[in-house]
């Protein structure tokens, strides 16, 4: 027998049926902030994670799910959402106009990294960018949207902060740290390759020793420039505004030079140990980057399946009708009607002649509103049964009355 892939899973019955409804939810919510939807390729040229994911980051580096394909062209699954929303924005020159865009978009996602709990090679994330815009105030609209998300489906998650600056305030910090940096012995093996490479991600370290030994490392926070600062007392204000608790968090870095200022995480607990389930930011510089003409940019990324884990389905209300024969011609009469109805309603035409009983009890099992029965007396005085399985009442209708 031939089984999926090593860390590739199906999403079948209530599995599915939640990810098609953590999927709407996010779609609805999303276009009410004023977003819309994006649909971008799974397969996108190696080069352009490359660029804008980076080489010395671990998912170009060692997670990427990277092949030739038959023309020789190299070739990868998407890691992420953002490199390929930015590329199709690009390619649609949006960057050359004054407007403002806002996507969403949802789907698989892939990284050829070993298959544990909660991490699988292809897993689902959904996604907002937010193009052309580099007023705070849509940084706050974002962080909104990702919040409203989390409370629609109960989710008590903490509003993690931080800035990680601009091109003018940024560059100084990072000598300031690497300084810090060289004069610390007893890093963990991770912080002295990041030292060189990529010394802001020192800060974030999950090591334990390391954390103590960066307790007293220069913060960006206290070396904002003046831009910089007036956007995050202004983000900070109007959060308070609308009452949403953060938490500043001056670990909470990204490791490429196209990230700055709002750098944000929604931090669950309810999973056992702390996770993100809501990461994002702003990335003004990276549709330049990636040739494009300088636009700001912010977005956040969030894992279905991590938000799965903590969703629990709505109670399913009764809907739609079941319709069911009682004996010969009755079928092709429900047919018809069935054809129509499907239309705009739910209707379960069920195949099998039965009992009364029989088909009120398959009704019930099929969650339907309305139960519908044609039996003999009914094909004769062309009328049907109908049962509301809620109100228990009871009617014969005219064919043409349902
Ligand atoms: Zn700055
Ligand atoms: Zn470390």
């Amino acid at each position: 027998m031939i089984k999926a892939l090593r860390g590739m899973k199906d999403f079948l019955g209530d599995e599915a049926q939640k990810y098609a409804y953590c999927v709407d939810v996010c779609k609805q919510l999303a276009q009410n902030y004023g977003f819309s939807f994006c649909e971008t390729p799974l397969l996108e040229e190696t080069a352009l994670f490359k660029r804008s994911v980076g080489e010395s980051s671990d998912i170009v580096g060692k997670e990427m799910y990277q092949f030739e394909d038959k023309g020789g062209n190299d070739v990868c699954l998407r890691p992420e959402g953002t490199a390929g929303t930015v590329r199709a924005f690009l390619e649609a020159k949006l960057d050359r106009g004054l407007a403002n865009h806002r996507f969403f978009y949802y789907g698989s996602m892939y990284r050829y990294e070993r298959p544990q709990r909660g991490r699988l090679r292809q897993f689902h994330q959904f996604g907002v960018e937010s193009f052309g815009l580099d007023d705070i105030k849509e940084d706050v609209n974002i962080i909104l949207l990702a919040k409203s998300i989390l409370d629609f489906f109960g989710i008590k998650a903490t509003l993690k902060l931080n800035s990680i600056g601009c091109q003018s305030c940024m560059p100084p910090y990072k000598q300031n740290l690497v300084k810090f940096l060289e004069s610390t012995d007893g890093l963990c093996e991770d912080c002295q390759r990041r030292k060189n490479t990529n010394p802001i991600r020192v800060l974030d370290c999950k090591n334990e020793a390391c954390h103590e030994l960066l307790r007293p490392a220069p913060r960006l926070l206290n070396n904002l420039c003046k831009d910089c600062k007036n956007d995050f007392e202004e983000l900070k204000k109007l959060l308070d505004k609308s009452s949403i608790k953060y938490e500043i968090d001056t670990n909470l870095v990204r490791g490429l030079d196209y990230y700055s200022k709002t750098a944000f995480e929604f931090v669950s607990d309810e999973l056992g140990a702390q996770g993100t389930i809501i990461g994002g930011g702003r990335y003004d510089k990276l549709v330049e980057y990636l040739g494009g003409k300088a636009t700001p940019a912010i977005g956040f990324a969030m894992g279905f399946e991590r938000l799965m884990e903590l969703v629990s389905m709505p109670e399913t209300k009764r809907s739609g009708y079941y319709f069911g024969s009682l004996g010969k011609g009755a079928y092709e009469v429900l047919l018809g009607k069935a054809n129509k109805l499907r239309l705009s309603e739910k209707v379960h035409l069920d195949y099998q002649d039965r009992s009364l009983k029989a088909h009120l009890k398959q009704a019930d099992k099929k969650n339907a509103l309305y139960c519908v029965c044609v039996g003999e007396n009914e094909l004769a005085s062309q009328t049907l049964w109908l049962k509301n399985l809620e109100t228990k009442e009871e009617k014969i209708l005219r064919l043409d009355e349902l």
